[in-house]
């Protein structure tokens, strides 16, 4: 079993893989070999704190709980960069974020 981000954002979305949500943090391409020998690709998504391997279908581990997706966006009204909600300030341009 090899683990690894083996293709680019941009190939993963030519070849049809793309999920409409990004490339994220913690998400691989998994590949295993099937009962017949074949190879089957799928997108997993690697918890950060077990490590188990979850269909990108899960919003939460199978294992453990611990939410797979990271925190939402906020956008800063002046400078549009998207900084997490845990952010009070914008780290491109300082100015204070509404939350
Ligand atoms: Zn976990
Ligand atoms: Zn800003």
């Amino acid at each position: 079993m090899k683990l690894g981000p083996e293709m680019s954002a941009g190939e993963a979305f030519s070849a049809g893989l793309g999920l409409g949500i990004g490339l994220l943090m913690g998400q691989y391409l998994l590949r295993v070999t099937g009962p017949s020998a074949e190879v089957i690709t799928k997108w997993v998504i690697i918890c950060q704190k077990c490590a188990a391997g979850n269909s990108v279908d899960n919003k939460f581990c199978t294992n453990c709980g611990q939410s797979l997706y990271p925190p939402p966006k906020n956008k800063c009204q002046d400078c549009l960069s998207e900084m997490p909600v845990t952010m009070k300030f914008c780290g491109d341009c300082g100015r204070a974020l509404k939350r």
